[in-house]
């Protein structure tokens, strides 16, 4: 938004802001934000940063925890949801002393890990596409409706969550993708999150129901370059979450909040440029992709088990990774399938539109660590010729959920559990250090906080163990 802090300063006393709200993401991808009076906007601000405790969000051990924040001027944006005029600014974590980019901020390892693309030559930068779907519920219904859903033991015929609960027009399960109103009573709550977007500088493609019904939304922009795909993404949960909140309803980006129910995913969409072209593009290639991104392609599914500690870091990542939602199980690419971990869209078959999407991450992911690893795992495969075709992993362009499990065999799984993607990391994680964009140690230390997780929530019975064990 801005280019200097004059232009910023300028701004703020025009249209008279009086809250500068710093906006910061933790090491799970979560904000967290501090404000500050626009009287202490200054340039010594700029200069010196506002100091925060790096260890309360997982930045850093709780010895040496002072750090710095710096607004990242070019991100300001006026917040919808604050009483009081404020101005926002996305920041990334600085040293308190020497006032460098702190290493492990995970906006700093997406600016490394461009830097990396560049220093191999293989890119001058990558453009992405992350989709957003998630669930809204009523606000005051949602707790009832998961455990009502948690006890179910068979049939999950009919609906629970629906804010349209209640009248004749329910989407039925499964029935809602494109519904269309009454069924569909969320438009006018999505149009409402849209136009926010709009005004906030984040331009949107189009919003609509999600298969799941009734209750599930997604909405989609177009493509950015890699650090804005992360700051929009952390804008559009903020907003999708504040204006449901804003009418009484709850959003949810959790991967699976319902059994038997669509899960939401977060499909990434991605392409390389070089010279201003988009190298992921070849008319005679298979999907008008080209060689470079057919390696690309190697290097993600080669890597994809560990990838998806990172782009699926949550426990319940893993209960819509299953089969038969249009969530993938299996390691391969494909055209147009939305069973594989990699589907080529037909549509993208233009010099500018050429590219695939990765469909097994999820919100729960880390946004910068989540683009950061995926680019590092395609940089490895271009570097390493990693040819997906020769390795298993396609391209099957068939629903493999109409396969026997014989013929499922032949192709590598994902990993089936919060588990089996750490004991992959663990086992494979070199090509994240490579150009020194992640870190040995803070890898060691994302696995143990991931295997914490998984104990958390392994080790406890669940309602339905209880309902299903009870009365042995
Ligand atoms: N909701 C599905 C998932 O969990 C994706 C549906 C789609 O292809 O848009 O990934
Ligand atoms: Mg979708
Ligand atoms: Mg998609």
């Amino acid at each position: 938004m801005f280019r200097t802090f004059d232009e910023a300063r300028n701004f703020i006393r025009e249209n008279q802001y009086r809250m500068i709200d710093l906006k910061f993401s933790d090491m799970w991808g979560n904000w967290h934000h501090v404000t500050i009076p626009a009287s202490q906007f200054t340039e010594e601000m700029m200069r010196d940063g506002v100091g925060f405790d790096g260890s309360s969000v997982g930045l850093k051990s709780v010895k040496s925890g002072d750090m710095v924040l710096l607004p990242d001027l070019a991100s300001g944006f006026v917040d919808p949801f604050c009483q009081f005029p404020t101005l926002s600014f996305i920041c990334s974590a600085y040293e308190a002393d020497t006032k460098r980019p702190f290493a492990f901020d995970p906006r700093n390892i997406v600016a490394r890990a461009e830097e990396h693309l560049r220093a191999t030559g293989i890119a001058d930068g990558s453009i992405w596409g992350p989709e957003y779907e998630f669930y809204v519920f009523n606000d005051v219904s949602v707790e009832n409706d998961v455990n009502v859903a948690a006890y179910r033991l068979d049939s999950v015929e009919g609906a629970w969550n629906a804010p349209t609960a209640g009248h004749g027009h329910l989407i039925p399960f499964h029935g809602g993708y494109h519904a269309i109103p009454p069924k569909d009573a969320l438009a006018n709550l999505r149009a409402e999150m849209c136009i926010e977007l709009e005004n906030l500088g984040v331009p949107v493609k189009y919003h609509h129901h999600e298969v799941g019904g009734p209750g599930q939304c997604e909405i989609e922009t177009p493509l950015f370059d890699i650090l804005k795909a992360g700051d929009a993404t952390q804008i559009i949960k903020y907003v999708i979450k504040n204006v449901a909140q804003r009418n009484g309803q709850s959003a949810t980006f959790m991967p699976k909040p319902l059994f038997g129910e669509a899960g939401s995913g977060m499909h990434f969409h991605q392409m390389l440029m070089k010279g201003g072209k988009n190298l992921f593009y070849d008319p005679k290639g298979y999907g008008c992709l080209s060689q470079e991104a057919l390696w690309y392609i190697g290097g993600i599914l080669k890597h994809g088990p560990a990838l998806l500690a990172i782009t699926n870091p949550s426990t319940n990542s893993y209960r819509r990774l299953i089969p038969g939602f249009e969530a993938p199980v299996n390691a391969f690419f494909s055209l147009g399938n939305r069973s594989a971990a990699i589907r080529v869209p037909k549509y993208a078959d233009q010099p500018e539109t050429a590219r695939f999407e990765f469909r097994p991450p999820d919100a729960t992911c880390n946004i910068y660590l989540a683009l950061a690893a995926q680019l590092m795992a395609g940089i490895d495969g271009i570097l390493n010729r990693i040819d997906p075709t020769a390795n298993g992993f396609g391209p099957f362009d068939a629903n493999i959920f109409s396969w026997t499990d014989e013929q499922r065999k032949a192709i590598k799984p994902l990993p089936a559990s919060l588990k089996e993607a750490c004991d992959a990391l663990r086992d494979d994680h070199d090509f994240l250090l490579a150009g020194g964009v992640f870190d040995e140690a803070q890898i060691q230390d994302w696995i143990k906080h991931l295997m914490a997780d998984f104990n958390a929530v392994n080790n406890r019975p669940t309602p339905y163990e209880v309902a299903r064990y009870y009365d042995v």
